[in-house]
């Protein structure tokens, strides 16, 4: 622009110069203007931002003491509950320890409550009643033992439980069948895992009341196969011995009772007490002596017959008795004797055993005329033994080889003396034979008759105890071999146990419910004080 004034005049030059600064003044003005905008603006943005930032803190203030209370309140809580738990912590050991109380205490009372029961059980001369109930075993569910009478079931299936220690339990329901939901009390039932060792533990005190001048029985009652031998002998071998002595833990109450009989007289003065045995098999009601020899000395069971006194007492004559020096020897014995035990298999267990045997320990006791009871009744007791003792004294005591040192033992002084007398105390060891019903077990022909011999000497017993409990002026002992030869220890003259056994599987349900109806009303037999034998006041004894 300013080449182009070259040759203008000074006033065009300065009027142009003119424009030209007012043009860029106004330039400069826009310009600065837009700055001042541009600066209000960003101001106003500023502060804008400025507010935001506070309303953010505020915000953030706001959540962040939300936020802490809500730690705070859960921490609280969490307090509350940690305190809570403690407080329940405390109430549960409480709870825990009052509980172990109430059992405690439960548990003093259950046994005074026996223990009251038992004395009243003395009183009345009831007959205990023990029921054991048997684990399920391999051959409840074996092939061609699982026909039942409806045919229909070859599984096995619980049905007899131990409620408690006092109760059993009956529980089925079968499709077609009423269902049967029942209990029955005894004094004491043992669930399938109790060892022969608990159930001895409960047979023990009896042994005592033995030496006492009690006269005791104990008897298996049940099916076949439910575990009456298993009970009253121990397991049973293939090879027929009657105990397997390999595993002690495992022997019956008939072995036990032995070693216990001789434990206790080994207490005693020695040479004032001395044990006999009688093994007797009662097989389609005859009586055979297990214990009689023949010419050269060899086992063989020998018939005899059971009579009655002119005591009123039951007996055997001619049976075998042998003297026995401890429980080896005894069981020795026995094994042989029971050798000859008849045995037949049934559809039910393969070694049922098809007779009654009978295993008695008769225990002598001399006493002396100034021990002897003084009382009436002793008098009376004392009569009727000086009856109903044997005059004889077993070969050892007359042969004189007894080594004892015991002033009783000498049968010369015995003699002698007239104020020595004999007690007999005795135990006897019942293992009954299977009490089914003839259609369960399958037998025909000559195990049919076994089974029908059985089944009457069974309900002959039933029929004795009924007699009894209604004291009925006649009791037919009579009606068969096996009442006949139980006859004083049924009749009341021992303590008597029944050991109830039970196959706890549905298919024996009728059996099992038979045995337990059998051992409910022998419960409620009450015959009268069962009498003591007066024995030498123990600290006279020499
Ligand atoms: P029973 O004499 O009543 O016919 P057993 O005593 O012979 O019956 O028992 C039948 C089977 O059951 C035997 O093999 C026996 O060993 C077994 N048994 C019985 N009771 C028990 C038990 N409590 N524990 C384990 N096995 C048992
Ligand atoms: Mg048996």
């Amino acid at each position: 622009q300013y080449q182009g004034l070259a040759g203008r005049s000074t006033n065009e030059v300065l009027q142009l110069y003119s424009a030209h600064g007012q043009q860029q003044k106004l330039q400069r003005r826009s310009v600065v203007t837009q700055l001042h905008g541009a600066i209000k603006r960003l101001k106003q943005d500023l502060k804008s931002l400025h507010s935001f930032a506070l309303e953010l803190l505020k915000d953030f203030q706001r959540q962040s003491e939300t936020y802490l209370y809500q730690v705070l309140t859960a921490v609280q809580g969490i307090q509350l509950q940690n305190e809570a738990m403690q407080m329940f912590q405390i109430k549960a050991l409480d709870l825990q320890q009052s509980l172990q109380e109430v059992t405690e205490r439960y548990e003093k009372e259950k046994q005074k409550r026996r223990a009251l029961h038992n004395s009243l059980v003395e009183l009345r001369g009831n007959i205990r009643v023990h029921c054991r109930i048997r684990p399920l075993l391999p051959f409840d569910t074996a092939a061609g033992h699982s026909i039942s009478q409806d045919g229909q079931r070859n599984f096995s299936e619980k049905v007899a439980y131990a409620a408690d220690d006092e109760t059993v339990l009956v529980k089925c329901s079968r499709p077609g069948h009423a269902s049967i939901n029942k209990t029955f009390q005894f004094e004491r039932v043992y669930n399938a895992s109790e060892s022969q060792d608990t159930v001895f533990a409960d047979v023990g005190p009896l042994l005592t009341s033995l030496l006492d001048g009690y006269n005791v029985c104990i008897m298996a009652y049940g099916q076949t196969g439910s575990g009456k031998t298993y009970t009253m002998l121990g397991p049973q071998l293939e090879e027929n011995f009657a105990f397997s002595i390999e595993d002690e833990s495992e022997l019956g109450i008939i072995p036990r009772a032995t070693q216990e009989v001789f434990r206790l007289i080994s207490e005693k003065p020695p040479g004032s007490y001395w044990v006999e045995v009688s093994v007797v098999e009662v097989y389609n009601n005859e009586i055979f002596d297990l214990l009689a020899k023949d010419s050269c000395g060899k086992l063989f069971g020998v018939k005899r017959d059971v009579i009655t006194t002119r005591e009123g007492k039951s007996d055997v004559p001619l049976l075998t008795y042998e003297t026995v020096e401890n429980a080896s020897e005894f069981l020795h014995l026995v094994n042989k004797g029971l050798q000859l035990r008849v045995r037949h298999p049934t559809l039910v267990h393969a070694h049922s055993s098809r007779s009654h045997l009978v295993v008695t320990l008769t225990i002598t006791t001399i006493v002396s005329g100034d021990n002897f009871g003084t009382s009436w009744e002793d008098e009376q007791i004392s009569q009727r033994l000086n009856k109903e003792v044997s005059c004889t004294f077993p070969q050892k005591m007359r042969d004189n080889k007894s080594t004892s040192s015991s002033r009783a033992s000498s049968p010369v002084q015995l003699e002698a003396t007239e104020k020595m007398k004999q007690v007999k105390t005795r135990l006897q060891l019942v293992d009954l034979a299977g009490s089914e019903c003839v259609g369960m077990s399958g037998v025909t022909g000559a195990a049919l008759r076994e089974t029908s011999f059985i089944n009457r000497s069974l309900s002959a017993l039933a029929d004795v105890l009924g007699a009894i409990a209604e004291q009925r002026p006649h009791i037919p002992y009579r009606n068969s071999k096996l009442t006949h030869l139980l006859q004083d220890s049924v009749g009341g003259d021992a303590k008597l146990l029944v050991m109830l056994c039970i196959s706890p599987d549905q298919r024996y349900l009728t059996e099992s419910m038979q045995s337990l109806g059998f051992g409910t009303r022998a419960r409620q037999v009450q015959r009268g004080q069962v009498k003591k034998k007066s024995l030498p006041v123990p600290s006279k004894a020499k």
